[in-house]
């Protein structure tokens, strides 16, 4: 049977970044992808790294520590991650960062949002398929080898190591270590339904832009050899229409978003992981993006929302055509338009009134809206739909490790020779209101992981 030191699980950010660091320590190094090609999510993503410290932050002038962003993350998660873990990640962003802009990733820094005063997030030129496709180079040149099309399905220990079968013909391999880098469980409605309800519980509206393969074979096979899990019903579901399955990570804050009971419930330009939460937490876990037939008709399918995007669903041509399908709530009048879409009618009616007050005065006293991005509601037809927070992004449920990427079991000890990293672990990732951390997990937790699996593996 075919053996080398170190075998990985997947060739996302984190395996890849895992394989460079085993084959920087001298290890053999297998990486199986059970995808035709090499990335997963990394590979789809819009490559935003979060980091602080960083090179572009000090030539942009920006003062940042790691301690500061320890803090915040910390305060924005509301002290629901493990530390030890934030702070591996806090600490060792901004050399992931540095490291990938050796290998030939180059970054911009994105400027501050509401969530995040201080920049922090650095965006790949070429997104993430650059970061991935660096990334492969780099394991290729230092010899790893990987194999794709090789979904692993099942792993024993040894006594000295791990044997794992993996591929359509059942190939049998052996490795002293093993890194699990297997990404989240998007992919998997029925892992969905047991590890993240909360974003499950919109049935078939309910879809995942992960990459189709990460559906949870890491956290499976971990649980199988004893693994704890952690991170349950955590990960980011962004809030959507659903008139089609549309990839928009925000919806334009010129909208006007209330709930049930017709009151505002958020400043519309809140960045996209405060959207999800605040919507989950209103009556039903939905709330209504109200506007205009004059925001209708301002908005053409080429014009930028306040994210710098084209919107495809929030455009003067998708609305009408949602509209004539019946996904888009029409009516003549404020009043009609609550009963149609059964929100409190009174309170929606008063709303209104005083949104399109806080328009005419540029200041929204209630929410503190950039007044920018404030359109009165007041031209008829008027237009409602129900936003749902089932756009599943990112998935946080996973293997426990501890913050030199070990896998845990349930008494919280390292299973001896099992690492994991990236989307596939819990405890790292909750609903940061930033952008870019998860990539900076894969990194910073992957080559944690490469360089473990490598000494403990003897090579
Ligand atoms: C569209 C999109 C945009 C995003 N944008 C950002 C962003 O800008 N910033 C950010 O921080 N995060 C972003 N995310 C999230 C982020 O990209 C991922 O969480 C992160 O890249 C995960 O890295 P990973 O290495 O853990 O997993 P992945 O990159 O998903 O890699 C896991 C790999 O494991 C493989 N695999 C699964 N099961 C098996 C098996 N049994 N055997 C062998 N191989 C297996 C998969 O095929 C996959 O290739 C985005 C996600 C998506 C989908």
């Amino acid at each position: 049977m075919p053996g080398v030191d170190v075998a990985i699980i997947g060739s996302g950010g984190a395996g890849l970044s895992a394989a460079i660091e085993a084959r920087h320590r001298g290890a053999s190094v297998l990486v199986l992808e059970a995808a035709d090609a090499v990335g997963g999510s990394t590979a789809l993503s819009g490559g935003v790294l979060m980091a602080a410290g960083t090179s572009l932050q000090r030539a942009a002038g920006v003062e940042d520590s790691a301690t500061a962003f320890y803090d915040r993350y910390l305060a924005l998660n509301r002290w629901s991650v493990e530390p030890a873990l934030a702070r591996a990640l806090c600490e060792g962003a901004a050399e992931a960062l540095e490291w990938l802009i050796e290998l030939g990733v180059q970054f911009e820094l994105i400027p501050a949002n509401s969530a995040e005063a201080t920049p922090r997030s650095h965006m790949a030129d070429g997104a993430g398929a650059r970061i991935a496709r660096v990334l492969e180079l780099e394991a290729r040149r230092l010899g790893a080898r990987i194999l794709t099309g090789s979904r692993v399905t099942a792993i024993e220990p040894t006594g000295s190591g791990w044997s794992l079968s993996h591929g359509a013909a059942d190939a049998r391999l052996e490795a002293r270590t093993l890194v699990v880098a297997s990404g989240g469980i998007g992919a998997s409605r029925e892992l969905l339904d047991k590890y993240y309800p909360d974003a499950a519980v919109h049935g078939d509206r309910t879809w995942s832009v992960s990459a189709p393969t990460c559906v949870g074979d890491g956290l499976l096979l971990g649980t199988e050899l004893g693994a704890a899990i952690t991170g349950e019903n955590q990960g980011l579901a962004l809030i959507t229409p659903c008139f089609d399955r549309n990839f928009e990570v925000v919806p334009p804050a010129w909208l006007v978003l209330v709930n049930r009971e017709g009151r505002r419930y958020v400043d519309e330009k809140m960045p996209y992981s405060m959207l999800t939460e605040t919507t989950q937490a209103q009556t039903g876990g939905t709330g209504f993006a109200i506007l205009d037939e004059a925001s209708r008709l301002a908005w053409s399918p080429t014009d930028l929302t306040h994210q710098d995007v084209v919107s495809m669903d929030w455009n003067r041509d998708s609305l009408a055509a949602n509209a004539r399908d019946g996904k888009l709530i029409v009516a003549d009048s404020v009043r009609e338009l609550g009963e149609r879409a059964e929100v409190d009618v009174a309170a929606l009616e008063q709303t209104l009134a005083e949104y399109n007050a806080a328009c005419a005065a540029g200041r929204d006293s209630r929410f503190f809206k950039d007044p920018a991005w404030m359109r009165p509601v007041s031209t008829p037809p008027f237009y409602a739909a129900e936003v749902r927070p089932c756009l599943v992004a990112l998935t946080c449920c996973g293997l426990r490790i501890d913050a030199d990427a070990r896998v845990l079991d349930t008494c919280g000890a390292p299973i001896p020779g099992l690492f994991a990293a990236g989307e596939t672990t819990g405890g790292v990732l909750r609903q940061y209101g930033g952008s870019g951390n998860s990539i900076s997990n894969a990194v910073v937790f992957g080559r944690r992981a490469g360089r473990g699996a490598a000494t403990s593996s003897g090579a």
